[in-house]
């Protein structure tokens, strides 16, 4: 048997990839599944961008493109940042990345050292954890209360801090929670940031775009100037454009970070693919009929779910305000934690989902939007007559 580096310990390969194995082997024995267990978009890349992708193959443009991004698309990053986020990012303050994950991993390899602790606001994407015990550094949960609209309250954070802290992650709109932040929540954090300067902010905003009811997109570093000097902010083309399978993700800070970051990745993966990095700069620069039609299509589905967990005795649901997530509280069921809620649904439910735990936080039970609506009523209607049954 092959030794294991001790630094793979504790760490486990994405949730999301065990419950679609779970979901293969039930369909296997011929059950029926319905999946809301993995978040990525169910609409197709739109046209414009893949034919982008086939002419940028066609022209040449297949060999190693700069480690840090294309000018090309780097520019249309910056323009981007300017023209949505009222940021003033250079290009040579931008890195483009085999999605926002690999920014993630980047930021925090060039900067923690081990022991180095990293503040998490729970629920949180799991890999932000993940990711922060493979680089020997510590994952500190900041537990966010329900009631508080899953937003991060000062108090908390200042309780959390020590002489080892080196980042805060935020992520807005968050995946799992649906929260979304408003300049206002970023600047009640201002003064506790302030006093700590050696704490960086790592803002995760790959869901800008999934925002519902006509609410504004707020970016940390535009609402908090000050604060801009150590942000690292961290966006991609995956979830806005359907592009999870093209793999970018692009990150903005000060030149220092990012040439560290540049550093790391050319040692990884030598920079992304240099035709979906011309595909990203036709999504960026072109038509936004999209992004604008999923967002409606996804408050659809999230007015849907919310009104049909509401219905179901036992589960409540807190309306998510953006990205395409439903946090089912699922506090009040019979069940010891949330692993064995997301067993019932799955195995007398037919519905697959992720349990609070893998979020940091229990009672939940995530949901995906991300899928048609005629699913999401049935998984709904089969969960409610298991859960009747059941009780
Ligand atoms: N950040 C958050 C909060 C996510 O939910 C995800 C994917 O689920 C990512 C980052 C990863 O994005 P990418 O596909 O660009 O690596």
């Amino acid at each position: 048997m092959i030794q294991l580096a001790s630094r793979l310990n504790g760490v486990a390969a994405s949730a999301s990839a065990e419950i679609s194995l779970a979901v293969r082997s039930l369909r296997a024995q011929g059950k029926e599944i319905i999946d809301l267990g993995i978040g990525q978009p169910d609409f197709d890349t739109p046209p414009h961008i893949v034919d982008a992708a086939h002419k940028a193959a066609l022209d040449g443009q297949t060999r190693y493109p700069p480690t840090v991004g294309t000018i090309a698309l780097r520019e249309a990053v910056s323009a981007k940042f300017q023209r949505e986020n009222h940021l003033s990012y250079g290009i040579d303050q931008i890195l483009i990345a085999n999605g926002a994950k690999q920014v993630l991993f980047n930021g925090l390899m060039a900067t923690l050292e081990p022991g180095d602790e990293v503040l998490l606001c729970a629920p949180y994407f799991d890999s932000y954890a993940s990711i922060v015990r493979v680089l020997g550094g510590i994952p500190v949960k900041l537990d966010i209360r329900e009631e508080d609209g899953f937003v991060l309250q000062p108090n908390d954070l200042e309780r959390a801090i020590t002489s080892k802290t080196r980042w805060l992650l935020l992520n807005s709109p968050g995946n799992p929670t649906g929260a979304v932040y408003s300049a206002n929540n970023y600047r009640d954090l201002v003064p506790v940031l302030e006093n700590s300067p050696k704490i960086w902010v790592m803002s995760d905003e790959i869901y800008e775009h999934i925002i519902f009811d006509g609410v504004r997109h707020d970016s940390f570093a535009a609402a908090c100037p000050e604060l801009k000097e150590r942000t690292l902010t961290v966006n991609g083309a995956s979830k806005a454009y359907a592009m999870t399978g093209w793999r970018i993700g692009y990150g903005a800070g000060p030149r220092s970070l990012i040439k560290a970051m540049m550093v790391v990745q050319s040692q990884i993966t030598s920079g992304a693919c240099s035709i979906a990095q011309a595909a990203t700069v036709a999504a960026l620069e072109g038509p936004q009929d999209f992004v604008n039609d999923a967002r409606a299509a996804y408050q659809v589905r999230r007015d849907l779910v919310f009104e049909g967990v509401n219905r179901v005795t036992g589960i409540s649901l807190r309306k998510p305000a953006g990205a395409f997530y439903a946090l089912i509280n699922v506090g009040n069921l019979p069940f010891q934690t949330s692993g064995d809620a997301a067993k019932f649904f799955l195995e007398k439910a037919g519905v697959a989902g992720v349990p609070g735990h893998v979020y940091g936080l229990e009672p939940f039970f995530r949901l995906s939007l991300a899928a048609a609506d005629k699913k999401l009523e049935v998984g709904l209607e089969k969960m409610k007559y298991a859960l009747e049954s059941y009780l």
